[in-house]
């Protein structure tokens, strides 16, 4: 798709949107075009203007600069309830004293539709949500994925033309977030409106999203497909949020097209080129766990010749179910983290081991 294509398509659109508080810039310069079918995720730390965005884009807050079009119309000066979005929070707040109904179905009332009207949308988003039969209960009376799916309706009922969500898996245990994942990306698609998904949690921007705009200090540090995010990292900041990686900072020997000799501490290594790295320039090398294997000592490794390789003894496997992590501690004092299925390992800790990886694995950037 042409760049022109993507944003005449476009269904949310920010342009060079700026908002501060005192001396914080809170979000600076952002721009970015979303689809129609798109389901996006800003993630980044606390503090990086994640809600603030969100909430600019809904119009609870004025940005200082820049403009906010959905569908292609310029509401940057329309306020919340003309704007055709719906909201979801972290904290569900629903109304405690109000049943199921009356929370799902509070938009309408503020927007005055009718009694049959109320009903039709309700008996949809019911159906929708797999709430059914549960019309008549409190949010007391309600599991926490029951009050978050109510949540949920309630942000859906007036038929946003977008759907804001911020945090709103925060508050659930491991389990329900894992099944709350799956559901909220199938209504996305059902619907077929753009879904904005706030959160600080990768491995649920990983799991629901077709793009993440990974946030950090109020800016974008990369906009692009999950899987791209993940193995094309453009930031040292990317690298190091997404993923489990070892974080090698070095020195550059030497650098041509092929990529860069790096002095780390008492090691020469070959990793990946990076823009605008010069000869003697201090380079952040980042890999993920994954991509270490682990050899023992006496074990011959493969193409090693296109391989780093790093000797040392392995202090401790620790599992996580499926993968496990291996840490080694190389010759020197350095440590390294491996991540691999134990079931294909025969190394168990105490034994010497080579660390090894292909030159042309990882990313580098100039620090
Ligand atoms: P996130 O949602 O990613 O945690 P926020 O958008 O809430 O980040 O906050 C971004 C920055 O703006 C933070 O430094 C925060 O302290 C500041 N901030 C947010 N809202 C306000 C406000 N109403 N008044 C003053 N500072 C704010
Ligand atoms: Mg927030």
């Amino acid at each position: 798709m042409t760049e022109h294509a993507t944003v005449s398509s476009a269904s949310l659109s920010l342009q060079s949107v700026d908002k501060s508080y005192g001396s914080v810039k809170a979000v600076s310069d952002i721009n970015l075009d979303i689809r129609q079918d798109e389901f996006i995720s800003m993630l980044g730390p606390s503090g990086s203007g994640k809600t603030t965005l969100l909430r600019i884009i809904a119009g609870l807050e004025r940005p200082d600069r820049g403009r906010v079009l959905i569908n292609g119309k310029d509401v940057s000066h329309m306020p919340p309830h003309k704007r055709r979005v719906g909201m979801v929070f972290q904290n569900f707040l629903l109304f405690p004293h109000k049943t199921v109904a009356e929370n799902i179905t509070f938009p309408l009332r503020m927007q005055g539709v009718d009694r049959a009207g109320r009903d039709e949308r309700l008996a949809w988003a019911l159906r929708m949500l797999r709430l059914e039969g549960l019309a008549g209960r409190y949010p007391s009376e309600m599991s926490g994925g029951q009050q978050q799916r109510v949540a949920l309706a309630r942000g859906l009922i007036s038929r946003p033309a977008l759907l804001l969500l911020d945090e709103p898996l925060a508050n659930l245990d491991r389990e329900l977030r894992a099944e709350m994942e799956v559901e909220i990306r199938r209504y996305q698609r059902e619907l077929n409106i753009p879904f904005v998904y706030v959160t600080h949690n990768q491995e649920e921007a990983l799991t629901m999203s077709d793009r993440i705009a990974v946030m950090r200090n109020g800016i974008f540090e990369q906009v692009a497909p999950r899987t791209e995010i993940y193995s094309k990292p453009a930031t040292a900041f990317v690298a190091s949020f997404i993923g489990q990686s070892n974080r090698l900072d070095g020195i550059a020997r030497d650098t041509d097209n092929g990529g860069i000799t790096l002095q780390w501490r008492d090691h020469v290594l070959r990793v990946p080129p990076a823009a605008a790295v010069a000869t003697g320039d201090s380079v952040v090398f980042a890999m993920k766990y994954e991509d270490v294997e682990i050899a023992r000592v006496d074990q011959p490794i493969g193409d090693a010749a296109q391989r780093n390789q790093l000797s040392g003894r392995l202090r401790d496997i620790i599992f996580k179910g499926q993968t496990a992590n291996y840490l080694i501690t190389l010759d020197g004092g350095l440590e390294i983290v491996a991540s691999a299925t134990p079931r294909e390992m025969t190394v168990t800790p105490g034994d010497a081991v080579v660390a090894h990886w292909r030159h042309d694995t990882g990313s580098s950037f100039k620090a």
